[in-house]
């Protein structure tokens, strides 16, 4: 493709993306495709020649948009937001037509420096204090594609704190000096340069082999029943246990001190070695807030645990300084190594754009420092920029900044928070019909956006076996239809009954308005009064 055709091509594309935005309030919501229904349309080889790109794109509109579920839709009402606007469209084409992979501060200046501005502006916004802003503090601010992503990256950097710490006790026991450098390493102009023209890390503390290999298979990572299974993902990559603790309805299934405390006194008796633990603000089941005041006083007896505070989907919010002491800023500001939310969920930009703040950044660099002869750079070695690859798994990274800086500047402090507080108001929409019903029941109380309900029928005596069928079949019904789209999920088992069956109603998407909240929950009391004939 030349310039003026791609220029064509381009303009045509933003006639198109126009026009599903004009009439997406129109389109079921749901795509109802079965399985393999693009498989079955598609060649199963790459084209012998190269095709006219008018053909691509009116295929691109015949055979994928019917296979695309339209999570911009204002009845989207499943799993959490994942928002997009015209602003990240454009951020996302103007950072794909520069594309370069941006690991060192040198592969472009911008992308790097642009990235520790916005990481900065949205630290200030959501009010973490000065050790996380890069400016100002020890810390700093990177963009990942997911808050998976960013728990294991933590997690390689809580190990490596926790054999540092274990390092460092083992010395002060035995009085042996920590202190140095790898052996083959040789100065020159105050750069340390191995045998093979790698750079080599003037490492503070060098842990023992013996002492890392014997330490790393006891150690353990904590989260609780409800932490996302990103915590559990990251234990088995790094070949670590995950336990997940125990949560409980009468505590609206948030993590208890007095648990973590039991847990961690216990399992250090038995020999084992807490180096990590998962909070979570805004659990993705019920949207519960962990109590990280309590959890974080509790960790300062066990000091090889790292505290990570999970807060995809709900930490966005902490730009509403009314919602900051329910979120737990003033806890997390004192207790949590790092702290990572999804810009790319209720948060105004498009997948992918997880922010992750470290409140001590050498702890990332000193684990994913790996930098042989053909990455090291003038600027990198003498350490006056930042070279993001070294701060987390992968080498290369997309020009994510660019989406935020677009978002944060187009939408402004006071945009952003008129757009959560309209999620906020669509919650409580929500909330009052659902009270108002006497055949359902809210099972936690409301968190921010999202409402987890079941159908409760209040004519007569019902068993939790039997109002998890009837609302597994509520939910089916939902689900089988275009117009709707809700999540269910299953809250844990207590007191010998089986797990409590219920329905996630998730809001905050930005064309969602208060007849879309109507509508759809007179459709699910609707289908729910069928259910019964
Ligand atoms: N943590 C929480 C609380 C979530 O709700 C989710 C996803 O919904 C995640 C983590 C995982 O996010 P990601 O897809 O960015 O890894």
């Amino acid at each position: 493709m030349d310039i003026e055709a791609f220029r064509k091509a381009g303009y045509q594309a933003v006639d198109a993306i126009c026009d599903y935005y004009t009439k997406i309030r129109e389109m079921p919501v749901n795509s109802t495709v079965e399985p393999g229904y693009l498989v079955k349309q598609l060649p199963d080889h790459a084209p012998e020649k190269g095709e006219e790109f008018a053909v691509i794109a009116k295929d691109f509109q015949e055979q994928i948009m019917p296979g695309i579920t339209h999570w911009q839709h204002p009845s989207f009402f499943a799993f959490f937001p994942s928002i997009t606007n015209f602003e990240s469209i454009l951020a996302d084409m103007y950072a794909t037509s520069v594309s370069n992979p941006g690991f060192n501060w040198n592969c472009s200046p911008a992308c790097t420096e642009l990235e520790m501005v916005v990481m900065d502006w949205a630290a200030k916004l959501f009010g973490l204090e000065k050790s996380f802003h890069g400016s100002s503090g020890a810390g700093g601010g990177i963009i990942l594609g997911s808050a998976s992503e960013a728990c294991l990256t933590v997690a390689v950097a809580a190990r490596e704190r926790c054999l540092r710490v274990l390092t460092e006790d083992a010395v002060s026991l035995n009085g042996n000096h920590v202190n140095g450098k790898s052996e083959d390493s040789v100065q020159s102009n105050g750069i340390s340069t191995g045998v093979d023209g790698a750079r080599v890390k003037a490492t503070q503390v060098v842990i023992p082999d013996d002492l890392r290999a014997s330490s790393t298979p006891k150690m353990v990572m904590y989260g609780s029943t409800q932490t996302h299974s990103i915590g559990k993902k990251a234990a088995i990559i790094l070949g670590m246990q995950f336990r997940a603790l125990p949560t409980y309805r009468k505590d609206d299934y948030a993590l208890r001190a007095d648990v973590v405390r039991q847990t961690l006194e216990e399992d250090t008796e038995n020999g084992l070695i807490p180096f990590m633990l998962i909070a979570t603000v805004g659990t993705t089941n019920t949207g519960t807030i962990d109590h990280i005041a309590d959890i974080g006083a509790v960790l300062k007896d066990f000091p090889t645990t790292y505290l990570h505070v999970d807060a995809a989907w709900a930490g966005v919010c902490l730009a509403l300084p009314e919602l900051r002491q329910t979120l737990q800023l003033d806890p997390i500001n004192e207790y949590a190594h790092s702290f990572s939310t999804n810009f790319h969920k209720w948060g105004l930009v498009a997948f992918d754009a997880t922010a992750l703040w470290v409140r001590d950044r050498e702890l990332l660099t000193s684990a994913l420092d790996v930098t042989p002869a053909y990455l090291r750079t003038a600027q990198g070695d003498s350490g006056s920029v930042i070279d993001y690859r070294n701060w987390q798994l992968a080498l290369g990274r997309r020009f994510r900044s660019l989406k935020v800086w677009f978002v944060l500047r187009s939408y402004g402090v006071e945009g952003y928070q008129k757009h959560l507080r309209g999620g906020l108001d669509m919650a409580n929409v929500l909330e009052e019909m659902i009270q108002s019903s006497p055949d359902f029941e809210l099972l936690v109380p409301k968190s921010l956006a999202l409402l987890v309900f079941r159908y409760h029928p209040s004519d007569r005596q019902y068993s939790q076996t039997e109002l998890n069928d009837l609302n597994r079949r509520l939910h089916a019904s939902l689900a089988s239809r275009g117009d709707i789209i809700l999540t269910q999920t299953v809250l844990p088992a207590e007191n010998g009954e089986e797990g409590t069956f219920c329905i996630r109603f998730s809001l905050g998407n930005a064309r969602t308005e208060k007849q879309d909240v109507v509508q759809g929950w007179d459709l699910v009391v609707r289908l729910a009064s069928q259910l019964k004939k």
